[in-house]
């Protein structure tokens, strides 16, 4: 793999045009595509994830290839999505801009064909296409690609789960055999390996890093909620989270316009992107979203695939996906370019099976937050203001306008001036939230479970649906402990973000061993362990006025039945 921009044998052009992108060193991808696509020219796939540079590590070397005196077509590019051909386009115009008279074309569906056929016309050393518009435009004989010599299919996996496999099939029997062919994909399930199958000359297979650089720096967090409060949590996410700049993914187009047109509403600066869009609102809604006019794009996989935008704070899954593979994409958003990354997954209590098959997929461990509650956010939200309000630059123009400002704020204290300045930005969101409600639902021990035990890592167990019950306000009923054992009440709970690891070591600490240790029911408030019979009164006694985390702590016996 070559590591250094000037060793990959490109022109002066083109590498200048990429230094001035900001590139400074290959990514793993382009150092070791680009130089094979240059000395070597067998076919080949590549396989790797989003964000890796895939654009440059096949147009650099495209670029090099062209012979701009020929007017005719010697490039293809086949891509799934709108959004992903005007890209791709654009990135190869940024590559050269100093090969001086060069065409690149895009097209796509669900903008306007003639002019996509005047554009054509004009020449394209270069097009960028989807194949549904492409082989509209054979059809037509407005585009030619009889004498293209390189062919490059770019997230050949999404094409094909787009449905896009027979538009493929009608393309690729009209490109002239004498031409090489390069396949890029995140995956390679066996629709992609047909296509290299039938479509590409013995190809080399390069897969470039398991991951994309970033997602080593992504952060997995899910938050548990009731069905019905997902929306709720999703809002809290946003209110705790004030310089938010994220992707919202949902399931279907329908859920994607229902939760963006709920958010604007609720006066979020959030807009959507699927499929039923037209083509002018889809650019619409990405330019704002890229110059920071939205701060949540909720968005389907599809929409979003392949859209590269820097520097979200989160990627947030309003569902999980399906397969877990769009997970890591998804996740994939964020993170880039050794920043630090958020993934987060809202689910419900049915969901947790699927947060342990995604952690045994990409090898990361989830962390469960508490969805944040009204005092927390309007703390955030606070600070965040005050920051605001403490960084902003004072120009000269208020000057002039002091003494009219002075005059009706006379006689006014310094604290009720802060208090009615922060009230009148604020008071919204007091309330909002004073009737909010905690939205945490409780972990549960497994029913019929037994004693914790220390190798339960995180503390979770595996028991969500199991014996799940309605959680009352504050605090719930343990039901019924083992025989000989007696609950022990204490006042803390998921609220303290304790877990039964800790509840082991509280007791630990209080001379009961593990084998005293039965059932544990956390709820948000408080929490029930159930103890033997021969050491509560014992362990009451212990705890009953101890501190545990700046906490002090009442222990009481619930005698039953
Ligand atoms: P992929 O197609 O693999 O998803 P892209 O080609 O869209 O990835 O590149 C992802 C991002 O990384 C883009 O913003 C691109 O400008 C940037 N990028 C690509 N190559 C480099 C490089 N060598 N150095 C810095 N940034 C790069
Ligand atoms: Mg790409």
């Amino acid at each position: 793999m070559v590591q250094d921009f000037l060793e990959l044998g490109l022109s002066t052009q083109i590498l200048n045009a990429v230094a001035e992108l900001g590139f400074e060193k290959p990514t793993p991808v382009q150092g070791t595509v680009i130089p094979k696509l240059l000395a070597e020219d067998g076919d080949i796939v590549c396989l790797a994830q989003t964000g890796t540079g895939k654009t440059a590590a096949f147009g650099l070397p495209a670029l090099e290839y062209l012979d701009l005196k020929n007017p005719q077509t010697q490039v293809l590019v086949l891509c799934p999505t709108r959004e992903l051909c005007r890209q791709i386009s654009q990135d190869l115009e940024n590559y050269s801009k100093y090969l001086e008279g060069i065409r690149i074309v895009s097209v796509y569906g669900g903008a306007n064909i003639s002019g996509q056929m005047k554009d054509l016309k004009r020449g394209a050393h270069i097009i960028v296409a989807t194949p549904g518009r492409l082989l509209d435009l054979l059809k037509r004989e407005a585009a030619d690609i009889s004498a293209i010599t390189t062919l490059i299919l770019d997230e050949a996996d999404e094409m094909l789960n787009m449905g896009f496999k027979d538009e493929l099939d009608a393309i690729l029997a009209q490109a002239p055999e004498q031409r090489r062919s390069l396949l890029f994909s995140a995956t390679l399930p066996k629709e992609v390996e047909d296509i290299a199958r039938s479509y590409m000359k013995n190809p080399e297979v390069v897969t470039v890093g398991q991951r994309n650089a970033g997602s080593e720096n992504v952060e997995h967090y899910y938050y548990m909620v009731k069905e019905d409060d997902r929306y709720a949590a999703l809002k809290r996410i946003a209110d705790y989270n004030p310089d938010i700049y994220a992707i919202v993914f949902c399931k279907t187009r329908e859920q994607t316009q229902k939760i963006a047109d709920a958010l604007q509403k609720d006066g979020y600066d959030a807009d959507a992107l699927h499929g039923d869009l037209s083509q002018a609102q889809r650019d619409h809604v990405m330019e704002r979203f890229k110059r920071r006019a939205l701060h949540m794009l909720v968005a389907t996989d599809v929409a979003a695939r392949g859209i590269d935008v820097n520097d979200l704070t989160h990627v947030i899954n309003y569902n999980l996906p399906q397969e877990i593979e769009l997970y890591t994409h998804r996740s994939g958003r964020t993170g880039r370019a050794d920043k630090k990354g958020v993934s987060v997954a809202i689910i419900n209590q049915r969901e947790r099976g699927k947060i342990r098959k995604i952690e045994s997929v990409i090898k990361k461990q989830f962390t469960r937050l508490p969805v944040p509650g009204a005092r927390e956010i309007c703390e955030r939200q606070l600070a965040h203001l005050i920051d605001g309000i403490n960084s902003v630059e004072v120009r000269e123009d208020i000057y002039s306008f002091m003494p009219m400002i002075n005059e009706l704020w006379d006689g006014i204290s310094r604290e009720e001036l802060v208090k009615k300045i922060l009230s009148y930005e604020f008071n919204r969101f007091f309330d909002y939230y004073r009737k909010a409600k905690d939205l945490n639902i409780a972990e549960k021990e497994k029913k019929g479970r037994g004693r914790m035990s220390d190798d339960n890592e995180s503390g979770v167990t595996s028991g969500d649906n199991a014996g799940t019950k309605e959680r009352k306000a504050n605090d719930g009923d343990p039901g019924v402990c083992e025989k000989g054992y007696i609950w022990l009440r204490l006042n803390m709970g998921y609220r303290n973000r304790v877990i039964p690891r800790d509840i082991i070591s509280i007791m630990k600490a209080c001379g009961i061993g593990k084998k005293a240790v039965g059932k544990i029911e956390i709820f948000n408030e408080f929490l029930y362990v159930a103890l033997k019979k021969d050491v509560a009164e014992y362990a009451k006694s212990q705890l009953n006025g101890a501190t545990y985390d700046r906490r002090r702590l009442t222990a009481s016996l619930l005698r039953q039945g």
